[in-house]
């Protein structure tokens, strides 16, 4: 059994398989195993949740300061990997394809076990810089690398939107859209935006007050939008704890149930009829209006004020589950 300690006192030969892959199996292999078992131990011990073992995770243990071949596409070398640990039956997917189960020790010192990867990895190993994909230049943000030190770029991989090191290929940390979205919303506020428009009912001006995060990070993302836009969708009646901040902090937000919806909201009300303005309809509206002042550059016009993001009012786990639905991770 190649257990995590005599991986590290091979380390000599796995170097020397990088290079020239002869000998009984390769490091990447032995790698992603103990990595999707290292997952499914967090689960029940031998099975967890396919979501776990992307790719982007996986290279964080493959590659981690030790190969670092600039025309190297890790997210090919990982499915290699997976591929054939899954056809050797040392993994195997549930029936639905949404858990990875883990079925037997891996001994690569098995006879034949070796010619048989080597037989169906082969190419895995030679790959012509030409094949490796053309990163996009990303948009460079304010958030430093904790490995390196370097800037942290926004790019879209194969597996989605994420923040890398700009000195990508030489430091391959990478950062979860969700966490370095969260931090630059905490480091620079998230904006109350404020949009004038007739109450729908009686005509009385008022003003519409919402969240829309979206429009604070392409301030600090410029160039992001379509790699952000579908963040749009978090706006007022999203995160529970900030709207009732929101209900105390101005008079024209409340709670209101509706019937025929079946469920309560957080919405803006009409200070003489007190008729909800806070559809999403009316949203989609100042959503617009914002749109336009972002790309005539008055947005700042449209901000009454920065909401102070408190632990207690805007949580780290609320902000990843809407970033990770939105972004359909
Ligand atoms: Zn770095
Ligand atoms: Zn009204």
């Amino acid at each position: 059994m190649w257990n995590r300690k005599k991986i590290q006192a091979k380390w000599s030969y796995f170097r020397a398989q990088r290079l020239q892959p002869t000998g009984n199996f390769t490091e990447f292999v032995v790698r992603v195993y103990y990595a999707v078992l290292a997952c499914c131990m967090e689960g029940d011990g031998r099975s967890c949740p396919i979501g776990q073992v992307r790719n982007r995770r996986l290279s964080r243990f493959v590659y981690r300061g030790i190969y670092d071949r600039p025309d190297h596409d890790y997210d090919m070398v990982l499915e290699d990997c997976k591929r054939n640990l899954l056809q050797m039956g040392y993994l195997h997917l549930s029936e639905d394809g949404m858990r990875i189960f883990v079925d037997r020790p891996l001994d690569f010192l098995l006879e034949g076990e070796h010619e048989r990867y080597l037989s169906m990895a082969r190419e895995t190993f030679c790959l012509p810089s030409a094949q490796a994909p053309k990163k996009s230049p990303g948009v460079p943000v304010d958030l430093i690398c904790p490995e390196c030190g370097g800037k942290m770029v926004l790019r879209r991989g194969t597996y989605g939107v994420f923040f890398g090191c700009s000195h990508f290929p030489r430091c391959r940390c990478t950062m979860p859209l969700a966490e370095g979205t969260f931090r630059l919303l905490q480091t620079n506020g998230m904006a109350l935006y404020a949009v004038s428009r007739p109450c729908w009912k009686c005509g009385q001006p008022l003003r519409v007050r919402s969240y829309f995060p979206y429009f604070d990070l392409l301030q600090w993302l410029p160039g992001a939008e379509e790699l952000l836009q579908p963040l749009e969708a978090i706006r007022l009646s999203i995160f529970p704890q900030l709207d009732a901040y929101l209900e105390r902090h101005c008079d024209n937000i409340a709670e209101r149930y509706s019937k025929k919806a079946g469920f309560s909201y957080v919405a803006n009300l009409c200070p003489r009829c007190d008729m909800l303005q806070g559809s999403q309809m009316t949203l989609n509206e100042v959503c617009a209006a914002l749109h336009t002042a972002a790309q005539t550059g008055t947005l700042s016009q449209y901000v009454e004020e920065y909401i102070p993001l408190t632990a207690d009012i805007f949580s780290p786990e609320e902000w990843r589950d809407a970033v990770e639905y939105l972004m359909d991770i």
